[in-house]
């Protein structure tokens, strides 16, 4: 099993760091996590695409994690020569959300389905909201790749989900935004990667503007993500999404502070890094 990180950034636009979006190879299929910024170009350099996503695994329903799912609507559906739903499994508000997507791409919908004679669908998006229990939903189980889900607290921002795969003899979170939590350890307890969103209080707290002080309160903080990966014996810790993004030449203080609390590997993702994830059982 591969994981992927397609897109390391956040709400915050920096160069180099797309949108939210971790890919997860498994199984000899591609499971997308996120569909934030620049998505699909992050794909394509990995040789994936709107066709190729087996399901789109959103955590929650935050800008930054979504900014791109109207490019993977509308590609996989302007590309693909037949009708072919794009799975998408959510918090509830999911269906609401793609229902209102649907409603923004009407006029180019419309422009297209007129254009092209063997075109003759709507963009087809099937949706499975997911209520997850916090001692783990399993969400699918097929062709030896498991999916399980579980709530993540990230309040105000409600409901959201983090999600563990288990595949080819190895497990793997991706977490989502969430403070520490029991579904967040529910979904950690023994796995060999944990790939966690992160800020950095430290350097926001230097930084003067209030609203960027609120993000403090919501997040794993480097320190939360390394005890986490502590408490539950997981193997190798991936920071992502870091909040300030880090200047080039800093990641490693990053890497340092988990290190203070966590005793396994750990690494800050950037954009298009693989690990990959040997069977352990
Ligand atoms: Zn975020
Ligand atoms: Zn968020």
């Amino acid at each position: 099993m591969d994981v992927i990180t397609l897109g390391t950034g956040s709400p915050l636009p920096t160069p180099d760091r797309a949108g939210p979006s971790t890919l997860v190879r498994a199984g000899g299929r591609d499971l997308l996590f996120d569909c934030g910024r620049g998505v699909l170009l992050r794909a394509a350099a990995v040789g994936s695409g709107a066709l190729n996503f087996a399901t789109v695994y959103l955590t929650h329903l935050h800008s930054d994690h979504v900014t791109d799912f109207n490019d993977l609507v509308t590609t996989r559906w302007a590309m693909s020569p037949f009708e072919n739903p794009l799975k998408v499994v959510g918090p509830v508000g999911t269906q609401q959300f793609v229902d209102r997507t649907l409603a923004m791409l009407e006029t180019d919908i419309g422009y297209r389905l007129d254009h092209h004679d063997d075109l003759c669908w709507n963009p087809p998006v099937e949706v499975t909201e997911t209520d997850a229990a916090v001692d783990g939903t399993v969400i699918s189980d097929v062709g030896g790749v498991r999916v399980i889900a579980a709530p993540t607290d990230h309040a105000p921002v409600q409901p959201t989900l983090g999600y563990r795969v288990e595949a080819d003899g190895a497990s793997v979170v991706i977490a989502g935004d969430t403070v520490p939590c029991e579904g967040l350890f529910t979904l950690c307890q023994g796995a060999d990667v944990y790939v966690q969103t992160v800020i950095r209080p430290s350097l926001i707290k230097m930084i003067p503007s209030a609203r960027l002080q609120d993000v403090v309160d919501y997040h794993s903080s480097i320190e939360d993500a390394a005890a986490t990966a502590t408490k539950a014996g997981v193997r190798q810790l991936v920071l992502t999404h870091p909040v300030p993004p880090p200047p080039p030449g800093t990641e490693h203080e990053w890497v340092d502070e988990a290190r203070r609390a966590f005793d396994g590997d750990v690494v800050l993702a950037s954009d298009l890094d693989t690990v990959t994830v040997p069977a352990t059982t």
